[in-house]
């Protein structure tokens, strides 16, 4: 689990995780952020959008899906 997920926000609109309007894996905040990216979590679809696209515009897009942020320590530093 999450060692402390109130350090965490979205990396597109900097919204903290647990704050109002965050999106959770099937709507439960123990379930983790709904949208995550190699780079770190997303708050929302939209913002997951808006990322999606500007790593597009940077040629920065990765090759594979992102890891799991539960199963990729390196994204969450604990
Ligand atoms: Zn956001």
């Amino acid at each position: 689990m999450l060692a402390r997920p109130d350090a965490y926000r979205c990396i597109e609109c900097g919204l903290p995780y647990r704050a109002t309007g965050f999106s959770y894996y099937h709507g439960d905040l123990d379930n983790g952020p709904a949208c995550w990216t190699d780079r770190g979590i997303l708050c929302s679809p939209r913002c997951s959008l808006a990322h999606h696209r500007k790593r597009a515009t940077e040629g920065t897009l990765p090759q594979e899906p992102a890891p799991d942020p539960f199963e990729a320590p390196s994204l969450f530093r604990r």
